[in-house]
């Protein structure tokens, strides 16, 4: 039988971020990283947009964030001269109608009170900041004016993986389908392929899959896929203005940012539309129905353009309060939950990498107290919402 002292479920940012951390903050014992897609290609990051926002509601996570931007900005100290993920700090700006608007500036006072660099814009500072924009109907928005845009989430998390790899953790392509607790410890995980791995700690960083990954260790986790889909548009008319605009989001929730010289954009489902088939098959009807009228009558320029290319995604949904679950289940103390992060896990995924390597080293928070978001909400039933979710 194969032995680590530390057995990390799942290869995306959140598990290779982790396993990067334990070995910096100078965790000496063995790492696996048990992945069951070596090509990346099902998981959450690849298929992610790979935004970087303050503008949350809850404090920890404009934490989280501001840690995830302060490792894209220092990139090439932490990783060497080649890193780069492409960041794009152009912005969020989110949109409120008047009856928004209250939600708006309490969010932003968070976000102030929390080192978020936003602002909010009135009226007619909507046009006037962003021309394209038909701002009839808005009261407002908030814009971020540093430290906030997109990465290429792929490459954000090949970095982690591959310094961590060279830092001794060992990556092992298989599928964990059972595991095995021994009262209040987790002793082993035994691989689809019938293969046991004895371990020490079991972290899980199963993105959409941490929900049956705790399952199988007989613990409940409100955490499953919930499906997203992402449409590709050229806009030959698009000025250059409106190639430099920020992640803009309307207030009935659909997105849209320039990716290149495109753009893209999507819209999470109302909880009773939420699609209940996990394949990767895109609803086009979803951009026509749902989208594209929407859109164009908030940027006019969108009314000729051409959708050249879509993707679904899984968000890796916590259904109790969108938020993450960061930190041990308070019994079986040696299986530690980094999951959850419903929509928000890319940008979170280095702080939450470094906290797990804190909780393991230190034995406890040393960046970001991230007690409100341990395990203990789950059993109290006792949400901690966040309220912007996109
Ligand atoms: C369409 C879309 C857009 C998004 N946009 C953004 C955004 O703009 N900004 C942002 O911050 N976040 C965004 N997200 C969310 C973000 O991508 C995720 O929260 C984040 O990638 C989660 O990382 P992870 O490492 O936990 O999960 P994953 O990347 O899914 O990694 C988990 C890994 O675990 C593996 N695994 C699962 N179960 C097992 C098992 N039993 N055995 C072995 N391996 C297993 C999976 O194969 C997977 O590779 C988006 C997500 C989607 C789907």
């Amino acid at each position: 039988m194969t032995k680590f002292d530390i057995v990390i479920v799942g290869g995306g940012i959140v598990g290779s971020a982790s396993a990067y951390y334990l070995k910096k903050h100078g965790f000496a014992g063995s790492v696996a990283i048990v992945e069951k897609d070596t090509s990346w290609q099902s998981g959450c990051t690849a298929r992610s947009c790979g935004g970087l926002r303050q503008q949350f509601s809850t404090p920890e996570n404009i934490a989280l964030s501001k840690f995830g931007v302060g490792v894209v900005k220092t990139l090439k100290e932490e990783f060497g001269p080649e890193a780069d993920v492409g960041f794009r700090e152009q912005g969020y700006l989110i949109l409120a109608t008047a009856g928004g608007m209250p939600i708006l500036e309490e969010n932003h006072a968070v976000q102030i009170a929390n080192g978020a660099d936003n602002v909010l814009l009135r009226g007619a500072e909507l046009p006037a900041r962003f021309p394209w924009l038909n701002a009839e109907g808005l009261a407002g928005g908030c814009f971020g004016l540093s430290g906030e845009g997109w990465v290429d989430p792929y490459s954000l998390a090949a970095l982690f993986r591959k310094a961590a790899l060279a830092r001794g953790v060992t990556l092992i392509q298989g599928e964990v389908a059972a595991v095995t607790r021994a009262g209040n410890r987790i002793s082993e995980v035994m691989l689809a392929s019938g293969e046991t791995i004895s371990c020490g700690m079991l972290v899980n960083a199963a993105g959409t899959g941490a929900g049956r990954l705790a399952e199988q260790a007989g613990i409940p986790l409100p955490v499953g896929p919930r499906k997203r889909y992402v449409f590709v548009f050229d806009c030959p008319g698009a000025t250059e203005a409106l190639h430099k605009a920020p992640l803009t989001v309307e207030p009935g929730g659909i997105y849209f940012r320039p990716e290149g010289r495109n753009f893209i954009c999507g819209l999470s489902p109302e909880e009773h539309e939420e699609p209940q088939v996990f394949d990767w098959e895109v609803d086009h009807a979803w951009f026509e129905e749902r989208i594209w009228e929407r859109l164009a009558e908030r940027v006019p320029l969108f009314e000729a353009i051409k959708v050249i290319g879509s993707w679904t995604g899984h968000y890796d949904y916590n259904a109790l309060d969108q938020n993450a679950v960061i930190g041990p289940h308070p019994e079986v103390k040696n299986f530690l939950f980094a999951n959850g992060y419903s929509g928000h896990g890319l940008q979170q995924g280095p702080a939450s990498g470094n906290a797990i390597a804190e909780l393991v080293v230190h034995g406890g928070y040393r960046t970001i107290d991230l007690t409100r978001f341990g395990y203990e909400r789950i059993v109290r039933n006792a949400p901690l919402f966040e309220k912007n979710v996109i």
